[in-house]
């Protein structure tokens, strides 16, 4: 029992213990109970943390996006402008070393141009835009990427607008320095026309004329270009003046020759001549020329080359007043054949020449210079005088305007017969500034017939109006 008893006091003692663990346990319980409310304010708090993560993120992604947008927008705006410059300064590459005043702002073009260039990637083509689910800070990447690409193009911009720019201004100061250089020449011998043409002159009014045209042009040689007034708009008035004097020593040129008639034992003539043609465009523009100074020339033709589409340029040399001579059928040394052979190449010329409504002035050039007694006797017997020259241009050989030009009025004096060749543009260029200046220096430009005193005679060989080889003689005479 005391076995019992102990147990059963120990189990008394065991209640009590039990019912006190009973009571935390229950305690415990209606703990638990009591936290829901918590967890339902942590939920919250965690929900409102998503939800305020969330619109943060929204946010700063829509923040992100508009930095982007903005940012792009600017780079194609930088991506336009250097597209302009670029074609700018490519188009003013095109500008050579000779166009310029400064040789070198070319050179600084051309490096400016091929480093200047920008491949597609650096100004930022095929960058992804500023949509798609990435996150703000890839967005504030693109826009810092696209910032690169606007600095990069305008930089490159301004490089290559500045170096064009130079090579513009330098192009237009030669221009104006160009123009001016070339009025400046035409002003000293329109000076000495107009003191040589003192009492020569028809008409007194030309002479007045003239003077006038000196002044504006002598002002406009000195005239520098200025804010209001650009270089290349003085450079086109200097030759707009140009051609005006141009056209007042043509006049008073006229007026000399009205004044004694076309007398070449009174006036100081020369003759030129062109060979070779007509087989290119330049022989149109030779006769524009001629008809826009108001000059006669003569043409010595080669028949073989003559088609039907030479017909209008022949034509109009009647018109015109300009000669048409022989100049062989097929450009042989004439010396080389029979005299059947001979007489053939010049029958054949005329024919050619008539047949395209040319007139025959009974003038003949044999190729070459080159003449013997066949030769002299087919064309006496062809009822042609020989035309030689005693100034060679050499068109032909140096096929430069400025150089045929200075040789031509250099080695002018009365009576010469001058070489050139109507098939080179360069002779065609170089015609205007041979005319104006030997008209300066008081030439009368005549054709060939009129230098010898309107009868060239069959037979005989002509190298100037006073230098002549009688038919029969074979010694050169002064006459
Ligand atoms: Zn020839």
């Amino acid at each position: 029992m005391g076995k019992t008893d102990g147990t059963s006091g120990t189990v008394n003692g065991s209640n009590g213990a039990l019912d006190e663990g009973l009571d935390v346990l229950a305690s415990v319980r209606f703990r638990r109970r009591r936290p829901w409310p918590i967890v339902l304010v942590c939920m919250v708090c965690v929900v409102a943390l998503v939800a305020g993560g969330l619109t943060w993120m929204h946010v700063a992604y829509v923040a992100a996006q508009s930095d982007c947008e903005s940012a792009i927008s600017r780079r194609d705006s930088a991506v336009v402008v250097y597209r302009r410059a670029l074609t700018k300064a490519t188009s003013a590459s095109s500008i050579t070393a000779d166009d310029v005043k400064d040789a070198s702002v070319v050179t600084a073009l051309g490096k400016a141009v091929s480093s200047g260039r920008l491949s597609s990637s650096q100004l930022g083509g095929g960058s992804p835009g500023c949509t798609g689910r990435v996150m703000p800070d890839r967005l504030r990447e693109r826009a810092r990427a696209a910032d690169r690409s606007s600095a990069r193009a305008r930089s490159s911009a301004r490089a290559l607008a500045s170096a064009a720019q130079k090579v513009i201004a330098s192009r237009d100061a030669k221009t104006l320095s160009d123009a001016q250089s070339d009025l400046g020449t035409l002003v000293a011998s329109a000076n000495k026309l107009l003191d040589y043409s003192k009492g020569q002159v028809s008409d007194d009014a030309t002479r007045t004329a003239l003077s006038d045209a000196i002044a504006r042009a002598t002002l406009l040689v000195s005239e520098h270009s200025t804010a209001s007034r650009s270089a290349t708009s003085l450079a086109s008035t200097c030759r707009e003046q140009y051609t005006a004097l141009e056209k007042a020593i043509a006049d008073v040129s006229d007026s000399i020759t009205d004044q004694s008639g076309v007398d070449c034992d009174k006036l100081k003539c020369i003759a030129l001549t062109f060979d070779d043609g007509p087989d290119s465009s330049s022989d149109a523009t030779i006769r524009d020329e001629l008809e826009r100074l108001k000059v006669k020339a003569t043409f010595f033709m080669i028949g073989n080359t003559i088609t039907s589409s030479d017909d209008s340029v022949i034509a109009r040399d009647a018109k015109d007043g300009n000669l048409d001579g022989n100049h062989s059928w097929s450009h042989p040394n004439l010396t080389d054949l029979e005299a059947d052979d001979v007489e053939s190449q010049l029958v054949k010329t005329d024919r050619a020449i008539t047949d395209a409504g040319g007139v025959l002035s009974g003038l003949v050039r044999p190729p070459y210079g080159s003449w013997n007694d066949t030769v002299r006797n087919q064309a006496a017997a062809n009822g042609d005088a020989i035309i030689l020259w005693n100034i060679d241009s050499e068109d032909w050989k140096n096929r430069d305007a400025t150089t045929t030009t200075t040789r031509v009025v250099k080695s002018a004096r009365a009576g010469s017969i001058v070489l050139m060749h109507s098939i080179y543009q360069s002779t065609a260029d170089a015609l205007p500034d041979i005319v104006n200046q030997l008209r300066a220096k008081g030439f009368t430009l005549v054709t060939v017939t009129q230098l010898l005193g309107g009868s060239p005679k069959p037979g005989w060989v002509y190298y100037g109006q006073h230098d002549m080889i009688h038919l029969g003689q074979t010694k050169q005479v002064e006459e």
